[in-house]
Formats: C-alpha cells, sequence, structure tokens
C-alpha cells in the first residue's frame, strides 16, 4: 500500500534522507523510529506527497508520489508534530471545513466528525474556539483531522505527546484498531513503549538511512545480545557480589537483585549453589526479556548515534 525505493533528500547541502527504502502493506502498522533530525518526518512529507524527493521513488496505493500528488493527498491522512490550527474557529467548523476540502458528503461528514468527537472525549470543547483547548485536545482534534476523510493511509507523527495517559490509551485503541480496516499506518514516535504496543514492523532510521527493520520480536532476536539474567535475593548484596565475583559480567546490582550476563548459561545452577554456599537466600532466577529501548540503544549505539 506504501512503498518507497531509494529516497533521498537534500535541503540545500544537506542529505537528511540518503536511501530510504521501505513498504507497508494493509492492515500493517509501522513505527519509524530514530533519533532527533534522523530523517522521519521528511520520510512521511515525501510519501504524503508534500516534500518533492531529491531522488527515488514511492507509491501511496498503486500512485506516484511525484506525478500523482493530488490522489496521493486524498488517500492521505496526515497528523504532523505541529498541526496549524486555527485557532478563532471552533474545532467543530474547523474539521467540518477540512471534511469539506476533501469533498467529504455534508451528512457524512457532521455525522463523522460527532462519531470521532464522541470517541475521543472533546465534548463541549468542540464547539469553543481551537485557541481555548488545551494541548492534548488540540492534538485530538488534529487527530480527528487526519481521519476525518477515511484515508488509507495514515501518517502520524508523534500522536500521544501531548496527551494525559487515559488520551494516550484511546487513541492507541483506536489506532491498533485500523489493523481490521486494512489501512496502512506510519507512526513516527519518540515513546518505544508505544512502538512496542503497537507496530507489527519496526524501521529505525539514523542520518537519513535505515538501519534495522523488521517485527518487534526479529529486531530483538537480532540486537539484543547475550541474555541477561536476573537472581532475586534475601540477604546482604555484598556477598552477592563476591560470590558471583569473576564468573559473570554484573549488569546491575540492587539491594535484592542482581541482573548479569553469563558466557554459559549452563552455569547458573552451580551460581545459585555458590550463592547459598555463601548465605545469600535465593528467591528466583530467570532470564530478562529485552526491551525495545534496550534493543533500540544497541542498534543506534551500532551506528555511533547517541
Ligand atoms: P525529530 O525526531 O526531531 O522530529 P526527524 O527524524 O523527524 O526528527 P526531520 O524533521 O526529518 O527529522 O529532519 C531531518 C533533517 O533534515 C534534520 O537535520 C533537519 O534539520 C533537516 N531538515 C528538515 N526539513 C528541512 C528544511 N525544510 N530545510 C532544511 N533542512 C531541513
Amino acid at each position: 500500500m506504501v512503498e518507497a525505493f531509494a529516497l533521498t533528500k537534500c535541503f540545500s547541502d544537506f542529505w537528511a534522507l540518503q536511501g530510504i527504502s521501505l513498504k507497508v502493506s494493509p492492515g500493517e502498522i509501522l513505527a519509524l523510529l530514530g533519533p532527533n533530525g534522523a530523517g522521519k518526518t521528511t520520510t512521511i512529507r515525501i510519501l504524503a506527497a508534500v516534500l518533492r524527493p531529491t531522488s527515488g521513488r514511492a507509491t501511496v496505493c498503486g500512485y506516484d508520489v511525484l506525478t500523482d500528488g493530488p490522489a496521493v493527498r486524498s488517500l492521505v491522512g496526515v497528523l504532523t508534530e505541529f498541526p496549524g490550527l486555527y485557532d478563532r474557529m471552533s474545532a467543530r467548523s474547523y474539521l467540518e471545513f477540512f471534511g469539506q476540502l476533501h469533498r467529504v458528503p455534508g451528512p457524512v461528514l457532521r455525522r463523522r466528525v460527532s462519531e470521532l468527537i464522541d470517541y475521543f472525549g472533546l465534548g463541549e470543547a468542540v464547539d469553543r474556539r481551537l485557541g481555548t483547548l488545551s494541548k492534548g485536545m488540540r492534538q485530538k482534534v488534529a487527530l480527528i483531522r487526519a481521519l476525518i476523510h477515511d484515508p488509507k493511509v495514515l501518517f502520524l507523527d508523534e500522536p500521544t505527546s501531548a496527551m494525559d495517559p487515559a488520551g494516550a490509551r484511546q487513541v492507541r485503541d483506536f489506532i491498533a484498531g485500523l489493523r481490521r480496516s486494512d489501512r496502512a499506518t506510519i507512526i513516527c514516535t519518540h515513546n518505544l513503549a508505544e512502538a512496542e504496543l503497537l507496530a507489527d514492523r519496526i524501521a529505525v532510521i539514523a542520518r537519513g538511512r535505515i538501519v534495522a527493520d523488521g517485527k518487534p520480536g526479529e529486531l530483538k532476536r537480532l540486537f539484543a545480545g547475550p541474555p541477561v539474567f536476573e537472581l532475586r535475593f534475601t540477604g546482604s548484596p555484598d556477598a552477592a557480589r563476591e560470590a558471583l565475583d569473576g564468573r559473570v559480567r554484573v549488569v546491575d546490582l540492587g539491594p535484592n537483585y542482581v541482573r548479569y550476563q553469563v558466557d554459559d548459561p549452563g552455569r547458573n545452577p552451580g551460581l545459585v549453589e555458590r550463592l547459598v554456599g555463601a548465605g545469600v537466600g535465593v528467591l528466583s532466577l530467570a532470564e530478562v526479556s529485552p526491551s525495545l529501548e534496550d534493543v533500540y540503544l544497541r542498534i543506534l549505539g551500532g551506528e555511533g548515534t547517541s
């Protein structure tokens, strides 16, 4: 549904994108991760046909972003990081105005605005001027604007950054529900927990290049590194550290737990015996599943990017 091949973008003499290729299928949610300035927004702007690439190709639902710009723009819904809202308009008039621009028929538009307003809990705020709404409410209005013409493809830049936890969950549930309607969605986010919850696939961009692309589980297997074990104990942390000294690489030591890596996990039972012998009470021992954050930082570490 969305395909990009070798996209580059040069601003003056700065190469913001240096060959981005990606695919998003119907019903799929792709999270685009990467440090500030990596090129995520630039990629989305090209895919939404609002910015021309310097070279490369991209299509949305088969339409070329370079030659079929109007068709692409009518098929995509875009939530930008800094949506320009018209502060003097009420949220309802603003949404109806954008719906009209997209030629959504009147009765359909009014029903859709009401449904989305109800879903996102905007309530009476919808008849207030946009300039008087809170940041989270404004972000919801911008999201509804992106959805107003029922687009086949959604590009969402930091969709929950201004929202309180309840609002963020509402939006995440909504995005997750998009899978059922066969839409293709790309989310740019710095919220790795959100990416892990929502994304079918994750692409990491650094310095204008995709440096990793895969399902969250695949990326974890590829980039997580040696397994980390967590042992919970009662007794003195110093005694635990002494008993393990030279036998494992301690990653983290707390008052009642130690996280470590060991070259041969088959040595774990021996380590437990040693700890017990040193008077440390072992409560549990388990492998720790790496977080997406660990994996992400490892991927970027390999890139020499902070
Ligand atoms: P963030 O996470 O901070 O939103 P991003 O990954 O979305 O970052 P982009 O906004 O795509 O990054 O920017 C990529 C690079 O291109 C940055 O160095 C940025 O300064 C540069 N850039 C983006 N737009 C322009 C422009 N119109 N003119 C010049 N440089 C630009």
